[in-house]
């Protein structure tokens, strides 16, 4: 190819939008965004209360480490910085929050349905708080960790720097002194070199520069180095929203076309194809960013209170932590799951609906004539697989319990008499000592 080649490829494919096309559920990515979101406003209203026992906690002497108890020396000070950092944090996460709500799908009809479609500002405020959101808490996570003056003096400096290049009188007022302007004065008059290198004599210091560099440092220091997957996944999302955050071509040309698009329809409302591509982007991010949450980010905190507090103190925080990372961890998990269902032979042809319960407790009923592609949950997004079963087996022993065969010719599991339970779950037990020998 000559370089006219590659510039007619663009002229033609990557100046006149496509429509777009709807890959996903529409109701399912609506449902599972609603149920992470919901989740992780849990998961930070609780971090926030934490934040402010730790700032109490925190003002008490008995309650820190030597360390902590000297103010000539620095970790003394991120008794007032740490809270701070946490509570920066909190305010990030819910601007992402807010961000990453379920459509309202509520009195949306063929007239009407064009407020749903997505446009360019829906897009870049949706990419550039989730950039804000991983750029900030890897930041915060990695000083988190550290706990080191030359490397938190970095941090705050070069974002007082760049903060003071364009600030208005009356805000700088607010923030500005003769203490600060000293301190930013100091660094002002370091090279660049002398800030990121921070020797003995030096004031800052930055060992890991790069977002990379700073992920790599994390997932190495909580012992994450098998997770690759994942590690790339937060580089990959970080440089996809810089493509959005900088306003790249692509991601602009993606965003802003005006362009009709035809409208679809499911069992809540008419929709659009740009609604349905927006909401499964919107899922992607919410997920990967909790998923973030509670192996990266909580277990930075945690990492840093064991430093700070003494033993007791710290361990009635932690175990606060462990309370908001376990259920959000629960909460991912419950999420497009896969389920096995056992079924009598002969009922998929038969002209009978067939009911399936999802885990989640949202019941399917499958109509004839049975189509396959319609046997998944519309609530958790959740697949399900049929085992067909010959004859009329009952129930079938397995070692998570006892489960009835849909179709079968016997009463639910819990209709069942007393002893008739007992027995079967005996059964069960005798599976499991059998798997266990
Ligand atoms: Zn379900």
């Amino acid at each position: 190819m000559n370089e006219i080649d590659i510039l007619k490829n663009i002229a033609e494919n990557l100046s006149q939008r496509k429509s777009s096309a709807a890959l996903n559920n529409y109701e399912v990515l609506g449902n599972n965004i609603k149920f992470l979101n919901d989740s992780f406003i849990w998961g930070i209203e609780n971090l926030s209360d934490l934040e402010k026992q730790i700032e109490l906690k925190f003002k008490n002497d008995e309650l820190v480490t030597n360390n902590f108890k000297d103010n000539s020396k620095s970790p003394y000070y991120f008794r007032k910085i740490l809270p701070r950092i946490i509570s920066n944090d909190i305010s990030i996460i819910d601007k992402f929050i807010s961000n990453t709500q379920p459509d309202d799908r509520q009195n949306i009809t063929l007239e009407n349905v064009l407020e749903l479609k997505k446009t360019f500002l829906d897009f870049s405020n949706l990419v550039t708080a989730s950039r804000q959101f991983i750029d900030s808490l890897v930041s915060d996570a990695y000083q988190l960790i550290k706990l080191d003056s030359k490397e938190i003096n970095f941090h705050v400096l070069t974002s007082l720097h760049s903060f003071n290049r364009f600030v208005t009188k009356s805000i700088r007022q607010a923030l500005f002194n003769s203490e600060i302007d000293n301190s930013l004065n100091e660094f002002n008059n370091l090279s660049n070199n002398k800030r990121i290198r921070g020797n003995e004599s030096h004031i800052t210091k930055c060992s890991e520069k790069s977002f990379g560099n700073k992920v790599d440092f994390l997932f190495s220091e909580l012992s994450l180095s098998t997770e690759t997957d994942f590690k790339n996944k937060i580089k990959d999302l970080f440089s996809f929203s810089s493509e959005f955050t900088h306003i790249g071509y692509v991601s602009t040309f993606f965003t802003s076309s005006n362009d009709s698009e035809v409208i679809f329809k499911d069992d809540i409302s008419p929709y659009l194809p740009s609604t349905e591509n927006f909401s499964e982007l919107k899922y992607e991010l919410l997920e990967v960013a909790m998923r973030f949450f509670v192996k990266v980010y909580l277990p930075s905190i945690d990492k840093a209170l064991k430093t700070a507090f003494i033993n007791d103190t710290y361990y009635s925080l932690s175990e606060s932590l462990s309370c908001i990372s376990d259920k959000i961890s629960q909460d991912l998990k419950t999420r497009n799951n896969e389920y096995y269902f056992f079924i009598k032979q002969g009922l998929i042809e038969s002209e009978e609906t067939i009911d399936l319960t999802c885990i989640c407790g949202t019941i399917r009923n499958w109509e004839p004539p049975h189509e396959m592609s319609k046997i998944f949950c519309s609530n958790c997004g959740s697949q399900f697989k049929l085992l067909e079963i010959e004859g009329d087996p009952g129930y079938i022993i397995t070692s998570n319990g006892p489960v009835k065969v849909i179709g079968s010719n016997v009463p639910d599991f819990n209709d069942l008499p007393m002893e008739k339970q007992i027995d079967l779950l005996k059964q069960c037990e005798n599976v499991v000592n059998e798997q266990t020998k």
